[in-house]
């Protein structure tokens, strides 16, 4: 019988214990499912200061870890405790200078570039990886890195396996979640804390931008055996200027070796017929409950409680991603309409200061909360009639599949993601799933809105139709994982790449 497969997750944020976005939610559940089709899977991030160790009690496993970093030998602590709800071990790697102090992330927005603290932080979390497995006992068959933060394992892997053959049988994979956060740092730096001339691998001499600078994702890119991203379309997406935010010339020297693979939503936690933050629970087979839900939405947002009037509703950061630029230009048409519309959410300056101008003007009509909050988010999805999503970009998105869910019909623009979950409603044949534009012009969200409020008002069963075809589709993850599996395997067959 072959050994179960043997794969180390590697990221910077893991759902609960310590999140900060999507990434932390595809780590808190991928590994959850991989182990119930009987992978070894296991997860290390580091131990930040502001995690919760009184819901997340930690059990220390290692110390006096050694790992050779910026010219001295620094010694970290391994902690490991299981992953909420399941049986997956969490590795926590305990070093207070480089990883215990301030947030999960120094950048205000997560991103790349800039703070040296962010760049020593990563890159010594990543050299510490390397460490984990002899002091944790565990040599994976697959070490599956998940975005800039641990860009440079992959390479480091290859430059370790000239003198440990475990290593050598190790396979990487790539995870791009987003391509437009990269981590780029100045060499010096970068080598300085890996105590690295940056001759002792070919790949360490490429270099992007004018500045010539190290650019994390871009080494992984080259240095992993396998790249996923998180839907087909963005696959093909990332391949181009347009989207391949200056790595595209790098992916298209690895595009064989690239795929998409879908994400999926928790089914369990969202799900209109069990969830708490809602008035009125429902399901796809009853939808009564939904229409409590609206006229309980109204009633928070300060809206008239009026039962026919198609509500519109908005999640999501208010950044230039999310493609909310494009609704002032069709906001004097779309208020000609029996609508009204709600945003919840935060961002720039720039984008809260519009959303809360166009409440401003129809303040009766338009409900625009700035806050980060779930349980609102909730009963918006539920609230809902049509759920806006018109992103200049897209890698996967969650919130169009929760907004399907629970009977929110929605309307996307045609990339990334959106393209690959939100089939277009189709009034003959009684398919699709939601109402899709290409250009990303005002001018081709407002087609899409009117053909989805003349939808609304005028054909009652076809729009309940397209609303129970999302309700039906599957998002569960479970899909997802068997697609990762067939890849691991495939990778654990193939032979090892030699040592450069
Ligand atoms: P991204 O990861 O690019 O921000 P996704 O659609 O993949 O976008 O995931 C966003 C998730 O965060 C969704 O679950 C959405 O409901 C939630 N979310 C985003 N903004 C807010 C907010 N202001 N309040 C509550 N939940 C939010």
């Amino acid at each position: 019988m072959t050994p179960p497969l043997r794969v180390l997750f590697v990221a910077a944020e893991l759902t609960p214990i310590a999140k900060v976005g999507g990434l932390g939610d595809v780590i808190g559940a991928l590994p959850k499912n991989l182990k119930s089709l009987g992978v070894d899977v296991r997860i290390v991030i580091p131990k930040y200061g502001v995690i919760d160790e009184k819901t997340y009690p930690l059990t220390l496993l290692r110390e006096g870890v050694e790992v050779p970093f910026d010219g001295r030998v620094e010694r970290c602590r391994i902690f490991q405790t299981p992953l909420p709800g399941s049986q997956v071990p969490v590795y926590l790697i305990d070093h207070e200078r480089y990883l215990g102090g301030g947030s999960i992330y120094f950048e205000k927005d997560a991103s790349s570039s800039g703070a040296e603290q962010e760049c020593s932080r990563f890159t010594f979390f990543s050299c510490a990886v390397l460490e984990l497995f002899a002091a944790a006992n565990f040599w994976p068959d697959l070490l599956h890195c998940h975005d800039w933060q641990v860009g440079l394992l992959p390479t480091l892997v290859r430059i370790r396996a000239k003198d440990d053959d475990r290593v050598r049988a190790m396979r990487t994979i790539l995870t791009i979640n987003n391509i437009a956060y990269q981590g780029r740092y100045h060499p010096k730096l970068a080598f300085r804390l890996l105590g690295l001339r940056g001759d002792e691998h070919p790949l360490l001499a490429e270099r992007t931008g004018k500045t010539r600078e190290l650019n994390y994702l871009q080494q992984a890119i080259l240095a992993s055996d396998v790249i996923t991203t998180v839907s087909p379309t963005y696959a093909k997406e990332i391949l181009t200027p347009a989207y391949g935010e200056g790595l595209e010339r790098y992916l298209a020297k690895r595009k064989d070796a690239l795929t998409g693979i879908l994400n999926g939503i928790d089914t369990d936690r969202f799900n209109p017929a069990t969830d708490p933050s809602l008035p009125a629970r429902y399901s796809v087979d009853d939808l009564s409950g939904k229409a409590t839900d609206t006229s309980a939405l109204q009633k928070i947002l300060d809206l008239p409680q009026n039962p026919t009037v198609a509500l519109l509703g908005f999640v999501g950061r208010l950044t230039d991603q999310k493609g909310t630029k494009l609704l002032p230009p069709i906001l004097d048409a779309l208020m000609k309409e029996d609508v009204q519309l709600t945003l919840l959410g935060t961002g720039t300056e720039r984008f809260e200061e519009e959303a809360r101008a166009m409440a401003r003007r129809f303040p009766d009509r338009i409900a625009v909360r700035i806050a980060f909050d779930a349980a609102l988010a909730q009963k918006i999805y539920a609230g809902a009639d049509l759920f806006l999503m018109p992103s200049r970009f897209e890698p996967c998105g969650l919130a169009q599949m929760i907004a399907m869910r629970y009977g929110a019909v929605p309307i996307v623009r045609a990339t990334g993601g959106l393209k690959d979950t939100v089939p277009p409603f189709d009034p003959h044949t009684g398919q699709g799933t939601g109402f899709i534009f290409d250009a990303y012009e005002p001018e081709a969200l407002w087609g899409a809105v009117e053909k989805a409020l003349a939808l609304f008002r005028r054909d009652p069963d076809a729009w309940h139709r397209c609303q129970e075809n999302g309700m039906r589709t599957d998002f569960s993850w479970e899909k997802s994982s068997r697609e990762y599996l067939k890849l691991y395997e495939q990778l654990r067959g193939e032979a090892a790449p030699a040592v450069q």
